[in-house]
């Protein structure tokens, strides 16, 4: 990654934004030339007005693709080929790093340092990491009798409809691209509407980087239009998509009312960070618990929205984690020092209000923030805020929320802990801080949630899947097993 620290104000100025579709290796403009702004969260602005695809561009992308797929030029070509074109796109992304770094950061409000440090590299370690394993990926030669020879090879399932959300635009695509054009696959990509610049760019850096016409095709749009409009088409073979369980369930509608393609959904969680009174490092366990809930101004599917805190620490780590909060830097995402940005836009700060609201009428004491914040910058922040004294039962214990609102629950024991962590529908991850090893391992294994981090939060690489338990999702992102979702199985039954 870049070292020298840019300008960022400086570059922004300078900052070009790409507002086309690209669709079977063009930039174009959407069939009925409409377009729908890119608003920045920062100050309000319209950063630039988008193609916005219906129906129609969905079919020509679409048709694209799988023009493409058929053609073999993708699909079939050696995958020491596929490996050299991912890697070029990886290096392109890395060359670009400033670019995607400020785009993300002005179309959603990250903060340049995460979106430079963490989601730049996270698409580049994404797609590197596909790119090495396209031609390092066996089938398999189950044991047969002597008169026959069975082979269970993978092939590409053909189309894929990636539909992602905008907290992390360049991570979810990835995460679904660097697998499905790995082995093989066309796609066609959904940038959430908050978010379609840095898709776009990333669209048109993969033509730089040699993907053939059609094999990556980005339509920016809204979801009710291009997202729906994909989601139906009787000529995509899977949806892989990150977002909220409410679009998930859509999703899962428009298969069914189509060609049944397969669905994998990645949805919401609302992770219990669970802290013992033994947790090796209790004042680490409150920084990390701090930062659980304002990185990505608690816009993470992940965050730690609920911390649950073992009666006898309870007072003194919460005044802890509450002075470990003021600590954080609300302001512009294009501030370097800037720990906290905006929330996405108008409706998710009054979601995020309206949660505090909620809070306060449950009964829950609010012990920070609570309010918009900043206000005379036309961005759309908000304070940091803690409720303790929270009921499992609570609303505001029990949603996804999906901005920098924690929940403070006290619990007696491990069975009582695991209880509370695993009284919601959600079940995408969890953590636990203690010292004791039964402790870590009854409660790690006792707890519904696809990751358990034990005395850490928010760690791995691509080698360990990603998804949720219950009503967190379906299938994993992320490491070998993402694979499964997009190809096939067949089984050959040679008799000899
Ligand atoms: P969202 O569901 O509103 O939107 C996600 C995507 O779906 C966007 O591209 C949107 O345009 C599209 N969409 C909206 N309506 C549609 C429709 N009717 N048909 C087809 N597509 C449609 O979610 P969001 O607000 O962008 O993101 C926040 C949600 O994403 C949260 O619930 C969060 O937990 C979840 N998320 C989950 C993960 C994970 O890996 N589990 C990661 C990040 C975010």
């Amino acid at each position: 990654m870049t070292q020298a620290t840019p300008d960022w104000h400086q570059l922004a100025t300078q900052w070009r934004p790409r507002s086309q579709a690209v669709i079977d290796g063009e930039l174009v403009d959407a069939v009925d030339g409409g377009t729908f702004p890119a608003t920045s969260p920062r100050d309000g602005t319209t950063l630039v007005e988008v193609a916005a695809a219906q129906r129609a561009d969905v079919d020509r992308a679409v048709a694209g693709a799988r023009r493409a797929f058929e053609s073999g030029v993708w699909s079939r070509t050696a995958p020491a080929q596929r490996r050299r074109v991912l890697l070029r796109l990886a290096e392109l992304v890395e060359a670009n790093a400033d670019e995607l770094a400020l785009t993300v950061a002005l179309e959603m409000g990250k903060p340049i340092r995460d979106a430079r440090d963490i989601e730049v590299p996270a698409l580049v370690k994404t797609l590197t990491w596909y790119a090495e394993l396209a031609d390092k990926l066996l089938d398999e030669l189950p044991q047969t009798g002597p008169d026959a020879l069975a082979m269970i090879t993978r092939e590409p399932v053909g189309v894929v409809g990636a539909i992602v959300p905008w907290n992390f635009p360049l991570t979810m695509a990835g995460w679904k691209l660097g697998p499905a054009l790995a082995v093989g696959n066309s796609v066609v990509l959904k940038p959430a509407e908050q978010s379609p610049l840095s898709a776009l760019r990333l669209g048109e850096l993969a033509l730089e980087a040699g993907l053939p016409d059609g094999v990556l095709n980005v339509v920016p749009g809204l979801g009710p239009d291009a997202g729906q409009a994909l989601g139906r088409h009787d000529d995509v073979d899977v949806l892989a998509f990150t977002g909220s369980g409410e679009v998930g369930r859509e999703l899962l509608r428009y298969a069914a009312d189509s060609n049944l393609k397969r669905v994998y959904l990645e949805l919401g969680g609302k992770t219990p960070n669970v802290v013992f009174s033994d947790a090796p490092d209790l004042a680490q366990a409150a920084a990390t618990a701090a930062w659980g809930i304002t990185f990505n101004q608690g816009e993470m599917c992940t965050a730690a929205s609920r911390l649950l805190v073992q009666r006898d620490v309870h007072d003194e780590f919460v005044e802890q984690v509450i002075e470990a909060i003021d600590q954080r830097q609300v302001g512009d995402p294009l501030d370097e020092g800037t720990q906290i940005g905006p929330v996405v836009d108008g409706e998710q700060l009054q979601r995020v209000l309206g949660y505090v609201d909620v809070g306060r009428d449950e009964g829950a004491e609010l012990r920070a923030g609570g309010a918009r914040t900043l206000q005379d910058t036309g961005g759309t922040f908000v304070e940091p805020t803690v409720f303790t004294g929270v009921r499992p039962d609570m609303r505001i214990a029990q949603e996804e929320i999906f901005g920098p609102v924690l929940s403070v629950l006290p619990f007696e024991d491990v069975d009582d802990a695991v209880r509370i962590a695993n009284g919601t529908v959600y079940g995408l991850a969890a953590s636990v801080w203690t010292r004791d090893l039964a402790t870590a391992h009854t409660a790690a294994r006792a707890i519904r949630a696809g990751t358990v981090w034990v005395n850490c939060f928010e760690e791995g690489d691509l080698s360990v899947p990603f998804g949720g338990m219950k009503q967190s999702g379906t299938g994993r992102d992320k490491s070998l097993h993402a694979i499964d979702k997009f190809v096939d199985l067949k089984t050959t039954w040679i008799a000899l």
